[in-house]
């Protein structure tokens, strides 16, 4: 009997060992953390504002992890990227951003990054002749031709959404139908809330139908929804404006019999408080009609936190004090 043990006692070891060895390889094989360098899960979208990410969310859905720089009340003309940013863009799959120099301090990383990943401005591929040209206080060096507030035309948002589905199908081909069919789903939304939209700013009667903000971020909203747009400052926030200014749009709200203006979330309301006390010293009682998500949407986990819910937030305050 003992003979018998011993005689098999050696291959079974071997065997043995050879076994585990075995399941060992199987199990790094399995395990990818294993791997050295490579991540699992969902690719990494790295937006800069919180509407890209919005859009960005209703094209991908759960396919992707999504993560905006830029949170609830942040100004994008004057944001640069802080530590956090560039380790969220460097780990990042794919990048999205506005373009059309609204993150003007941000462009020489986002080209830098282009070179290395893919990187996507929402307004490329968007046809030109649909921007509005900058004009007025806005200095114009031919770089920076054209005025960044696409969002604020639901028509002209549908098709940096169309553009941000166009390059999902084309980078992961596999779930291309997926957002196709989830592309269609939200225009169809926006085509709605476009109409709505329009339908809303048309009960104000014409001539009190001129809206007063901070910044002349309204354009394209004025252009697509017929009300005339002021903006104490320029395009973009990072230019000063001056007492005349003040003086100018005080005279134009007291000839207009404006009722109201309207800050911004993402602007100090300072300047127009001036404007609100200056047409008050003047006789002419004036509100601030509210706030306006501007360049910014709300609170994540709040309606205003989404696009369309943003857009209706701001329609329904402009309606209320204008009407
Ligand atoms: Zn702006």
């Amino acid at each position: 009997m003992k003979l018998i043990y011993n005689r098999y006692a050696l291959p079974a070891a071997i065997l043995l060992f050879t076994a585990c060895l075995c399941l060992l390889a199987v199990f790094s094989a399995c395990n990818p953390k294993a791997d050295k360098g490579t991540t699992v899960g969902k690719p990494k979208i790295v937006t800069t504002t919180g509407m890209i990410k919005d859009a960005v969310q209703n094209i991908v859905k759960d396919k992707a992890e999504v993560a905006s720089l830029m949170g609830a009340g942040v100004d994008p003309h004057l944001y640069k990227a802080t530590q956090n940013d560039l380790n969220l863009l460097s780990n990042a799959d794919m990048v999205f951003y506005n373009g059309l120099f609204l993150e003007g301090k941000m462009e020489d990383i986002l080209e830098k990054l282009a070179r290395q990943k893919p990187v996507f401005a929402v307004s490329d591929g968007i046809d030109n002749a649909l921007f509005l040209p900058l004009s007025g206080k806005t200095a114009t060096d031919g770089k920076h031709a054209y005025d960044p507030h696409i969002w604020f035309d639901v028509s002209l948002w549908a098709k940096a959404v169309a553009q941000i589905s166009k390059h999902m199908q084309e980078k992961d081909p596999e779930n291309a139908d997926f957002y196709r069919a989830n592309e269609t789903t939200y225009l169809q939304q926006l085509a709605a809330l476009h109409e709505d939209v329009k339908q809303q700013i048309a009960t104000i009667p014409k001539e009190q139908r001129l809206l007063i903000t901070s910044h002349d971020a309204f354009n394209y909203f004025g252009r697509a929804y017929d009300i005339e747009v002021k903006g104490l400052q320029g395009i973009s926030t990072v230019i000063e404006f001056g007492l005349k200014d003040i003086t100018d749009m005080v005279e134009l709200i007291s000839s207009r019999k404006v009722k109201a203006v309207f800050v911004e979330s993402s602007v100090p309301p300072k300047p127009l408080e001036a404007v609100v006390a200056g047409c008050n010293e003047r006789g002419h009682r004036i509100s601030i009609g509210g706030t306006l998500f501007s360049d910014a949407m709300g609170q994540d986990g709040t309606p205003e936190g989404t696009y369309t819910g943003m857009v209706q937030a701001n329609v329904r305050t402009i309606v209320q004090a204008l009407k």
